[in-house]
């Protein structure tokens, strides 16, 4: 099987190209070979590459403070890209595909916890990050009407936050942990006091992005049998204060304080029964161990990694 992965350069991207399987032919795409905001140039790509599979990951990503700050960029530029990618992965009669989706979409004030992927488009997302939830929501929504008119296998996948090597560190733009990264990186070298702001409760759901897109391999091998439209990968709740403990102890010798301030919702949990009852014998791998090896790989590539 030819399967075409849309943002091969991002952090999951890069992940995906180091376990992708050598028995189907991967063909990975960055922005600079073909802009997905380009309707021409999707087509182009559709035509040119000719796969039987289409694995979307290029998107307008980032951290709270570039969720609240760019709104109209990450609604127009999500909901432009995936329709553009949808409209003609169909029209190429592309019959699979998995689009990436997130658990930062899913309602900020749900019936229940955990939530479940039926839950996606339930409530209102949380004000911080609404114009990204109703893109991917859009996509999620539009994959389903593909599959009931024109017998398209098209799922999503909706991880939790994702972490590793390759992330991007910018320190406002960039998710919590590698943004912490650099916020720690850059106290060691002035010796200043760090200040990080938080809730004391607040929990989230981490996953490595390499764990990530081994379940990625996993459902291409799998396409066929499997029934959902939408699975959670995600791994068990932490406290993001025991995270900013665990990234401390990466930089030791840095005075840091923790101070009371609920920036974003206080907890999202979603489950991930679907997931382990798919893949009985996944495993993940371990967070402290994996926050160690992706700090390491920070200092060492602090002159060239995304920030
Ligand atoms: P990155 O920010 O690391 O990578 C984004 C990718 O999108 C890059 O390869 C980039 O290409 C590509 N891209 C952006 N704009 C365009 C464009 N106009 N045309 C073509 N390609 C474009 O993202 P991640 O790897 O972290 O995320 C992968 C997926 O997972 C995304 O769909 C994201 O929404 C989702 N997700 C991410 C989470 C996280 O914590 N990071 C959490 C949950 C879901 P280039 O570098 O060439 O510009």
């Amino acid at each position: 099987m030819k399967i075409l992965v849309t943002g091969g350069t991002g952090m999951v991207g890069t992940y995906l190209k180091k376990v992708a399987t050598c028995e189907h032919d991967w063909v990975f795409v960055s922005s600079k070979m073909y802009d997905l905001i380009n309707p021409d140039a999707v087509d182009e790509m559709f035509s040119s590459i000719k796969p039987d599979m289409i694995i979307h990951l290029a998107a307008v990503v980032g951290g709270i403070y570039k969720n609240m700050k760019e709104k109209v960029k990450m609604f127009h530029d999500n909901v432009i890209m995936n329709e553009n990618v949808l409209h003609f992965a169909n029209k190429h009669n592309v019959q699979y595909g998995i689009f990436c989706v997130s658990t930062c979409v899913f309602p900020a004030n749900p019936k229940a916890f955990p939530m479940t992927e039926d839950m996606i488009v339930d409530g209102l997302p949380h004000s911080s990050n609404d114009a990204y939830a109703y893109a991917k929501r859009m996509m999620y929504v539009q994959c389903k009407n593909y599959n009931n008119e024109c017998g398209r296998k098209y799922m999503c996948v909706a991880p939790c936050n994702i972490y590793g090597k390759y992330d991007n560190y910018n320190l406002v733009d960039g998710h919590v942990v590698p943004a912490l990264l650099h916020k720690f990186y850059i106290a060691l070298k002035s010796g200043e006091k760090l200040i990080i702001p938080t809730g004391a409760n607040s929990m989230r759901q981490f996953i490595y992005a390499k764990d990530l897109a081994k379940v990625m391999v996993r459902m291409v091998e799998n396409i066929d049998t499997l029934t959902f439209d939408n699975l959670i990968v995600a791994n068990d709740e932490v406290r993001i204060v025991d995270i900013i403990h665990q990234i401390a102890a990466c930089f030791p010798g840095v005075q840091y304080e923790i101070i009371e301030k609920e920036e974003g919702i206080a907890k999202k949990t979603c489950s991930n029964r679907l997931l382990m009852e798919t893949f009985p014998d996944l495993t993940f791998l371990d967070m402290n161990h994996k926050l160690k090896k992706s700090a390491e790989w920070f200092v060492n590539n602090y002159e060239t990694a995304r920030k």
